[in-house]
């Protein structure tokens, strides 16, 4: 028997493909679309189509999504536990901000890239996520807290270019004007600086936003920090980030943990303006999440020295507010503790 796709893995290109395989018109992709990204329909006989089509779709397809084991919330920020077929355990965060409910989903089980600061390195990768599972977490994030999703960041555990192609198609359906329709300055993607992954993602029809987890402005602390830098350092990373820049045309996130004494001294802001030099770039910094950490968060006074630095040098910086330390939103926390 062949097995069935997930629908909620498929792209909107795929799915035509699918009708017109069938001899039907691909133009009830967007009808399907439609039917089960914008109104919650969860039975294919419920989309409106004809009795042969939904037939065919139900032969073909299934519409399953991960089992909720946990879920915990706080005013501004909410968290899932999801459980995947195969018994494995991921992390969805939901963020409540100012402009919108942001998800923040994680792309594989575990991770090996072994940033230091991070939890999730602690929990080697397992394997990477299908694209239906990286959908799954939005849509099990919205379901189960009624809200409407403005933005997606691929910013939870995992890195996803080293799961190109489930983040490719996820972006994808992410963006579908038919479904979500996010846009794609409304879907983040950040990797920890697997360049060439980046020239990849550079080289899409319609890329989304890109981030990078810098978290040094200097190789010998980066190759601390991150060891991924050792294979790619900062030069070859800084030059992927800008030529994606300048193809795509759009401004680029470096994401910045402030760590108490490693990385956030105003030698250490210099240092990162000199790398930023003139290009189209913008620093986030990030209160650290110091939850069982060998690392500790710096305090508010270095935090706004750095700040400081990085303004006087005119680069565009904002600073993330904290968003629901006591529900565990290190990444990988809350995975950890279930699975203790
Ligand atoms: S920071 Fe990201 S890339 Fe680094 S170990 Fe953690 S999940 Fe992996």
């Amino acid at each position: 028997m062949v097995e069935k796709r997930n629908i909620f893995g498929v792209t909107r290109a795929a799915l035509e493909e699918y009708f017109i395989q069938s001899g039907e018109n691909p133009a009830k992709a967007g009808i399907v679309f439609d039917g089960i990204y914008r109104r919650g329909i969860r039975s294919f006989d419920a989309l409106g189509l004809s009795t042969r089509v939904c037939g065919a779709l139900s032969r073909d397809f299934e519409m399953t999504l991960p089992e909720t084991a946990e879920a915990l919330e706080s005013e501004d920020a909410a968290k899932l536990l999801l459980r995947l077929r195969d018994g494995e355990y991921i992390e969805t965060v939901l963020m409540r901000q100012k402009f919108g409910n942001c998800v923040c989903v994680s792309t594989q089980v575990g991770c090996s890239m072994g940033c230091a600061f991070c939890k999730s390195g602690q929990l080697k990768k397992r394997r990477s996520l299908s694209p239906e599972e990286i959908t799954g977490q939005v849509i099990a994030v919205s379901e189960r807290f009624g809200v409407k999703i403005s933005g997606v960041s691929v910013m939870g555990i995992g890195e996803p270019f080293d799961n190109f192609g489930a983040v490719r198609d996820f972006c994808e359906i992410m963006c579908e004007p038919k479904g979500y329709a996010l846009g794609e300055k409304h879907v983040t993607v950040s990797t920890c600086g697997i360049v060439p992954g980046i020239y990849e993602y550079a080289a899409l029809p319609h890329p989304c936003n890109l981030a990078i987890s810098l978290h040094a402005p200097n190789n010998a602390l980066r190759d601390e920090l991150m060891p991924i830098n050792r294979a790619y350092p900062l030069e070859e990373l800084i030059a992927a980030a800008e030529y994606f820049s300048k193809k795509a045309n759009r401004r680029v996130t470096l994401e910045y943990v402030m760590l108490n004494g490693v990385n956030d001294t105003p030698e250490h802001a210099e240092q990162l303006c000199g790398l930023i030099g003139g290009r189209d770039f913008y620093v986030n910094i990030i209160p650290y999440n110091a939850a069982d950490s060998d690392f500790e968060k710096s305090p508010r006074d270095r935090i706004m020295r750095f700040y400081d630095v990085l303004k006087k040098h005119g680069v565009g910086v904002t600073m993330r507010r904290e968003f629901g330390a006591e529900l565990k939103a290190a990444c990988g926390q809350l995975r950890a503790d279930y699975e203790k």
